[in-house]
């Protein structure tokens, strides 16, 4: 098993007591595999995998529970050691990509950069890896765009260079939050091709986050449905989509919107 995580904790200490955001949560990700956590906004997704990646910003804190990645203990990792690890074996990609990229360098330089952190390699060789990388998530003519800065690029190759950065390391794992959320339909599902291929070529296993049972159908092998901080329900995909077992996820499987609206013709 790649990530394991049981019993999971988080708590933000605020004026008048503690908020759970994430409440006793169990989950795994075996290599290669792609494992959506889908709930609706507020369930506490992003806190379950900002806790994952020791990003939790404070007096956010793992309250309880265990996290193993990889055959080590996450919870106890010093933040040195984590830092290490997140430059490694995980990265983790955001709705917008924006956020976390530098307005005013040019993103060849800032994937050269993010290479570099972790490798020791030239300048030159970094950029041809970063051309590499550019062309392997779809950007087309890489040669000349690493010459871009950020606001020259459309939202969705603004994610597709986020992508790359994350693959920069080889990642065993990819966590990604609501990667497509902030873009239209078209563009989201170029990315989620991409992110299918990749897992292909790579074996890379993806945690992926998302409040959007349409975009899981098409990615996803295996599903946990959270809940108010707490993991409601977990399958297959295809056995979810067939027999969803709880209220909250047939609620969620009805909200998917349909091409047509004819209620003779609704599966659910
Ligand atoms: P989502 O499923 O939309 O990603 P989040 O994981 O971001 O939800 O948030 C889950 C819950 O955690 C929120 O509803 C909120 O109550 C709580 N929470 C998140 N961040 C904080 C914070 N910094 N301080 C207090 N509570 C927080
Ligand atoms: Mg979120």
């Amino acid at each position: 098993m790649l990530l394991e995580v049981k019993n999971l904790c988080t708590e933000f200490p605020v004026k008048r007591g503690v908020v759970r955001a994430v409440d006793d949560v169990s989950f795994e990700v075996s290599e290669g595999e792609i494992l959506a956590i889908v709930g609706e906004s507020g369930s506490g997704k992003s806190v379950t995998s900002l806790s994952i990646m020791g990003l939790l910003a404070e007096p956010g804190h793992v309250a309880g529970g265990e996290m193993t990645f990889d055959g080590k203990d996450l919870v106890h990792l010093s933040e040195k050691e984590y830092r290490e690890m997140r430059g490694n074996d995980m990265a983790m990609i955001f709705q917008e990509p924006m956020t976390s990229l530098n307005p005013v360098y040019r993103i060849g330089d800032q994937i050269v950069e993010a290479i570099r952190t972790h490798e020791k390699v030239s300048k030159k060789e970094a950029l041809t890896r970063a051309i590499d990388l550019l062309r392997k998530v779809g950007i087309p003519s890489p040669e000349a765009r690493v010459r871009d800065y950020p606001h020259q690029m459309s939202g969705g190759m603004r994610q597709r260079v986020m992508i790359a950065m994350a693959l920069a390391c080889n990642p065993k794992l990819l966590i990604a939050d609501e990667p497509t959320t902030a873009l239209d339909v078209t563009i989201q599902a170029q990315i989620l091709d991409l992110l299918r291929r990749l897992r292909e070529d790579t074996d890379m296993a993806v945690l992926l986050i998302t409040h959007d049972l349409g975009v899981v159908s098409e990615i996803a092998d295996r599903v946990v449905v959270m809940y108010c901080g707490q993991v409601v329900e977990e399958a297959e995909v295809r056995l979810l989509f067939d027999n969803p077992m709880h209220p909250y996820t047939l609620g969620l499987l009805k909200s998917i919107p349909r091409l047509e609206d004819d209620d003779s013709k609704r599966l659910y």
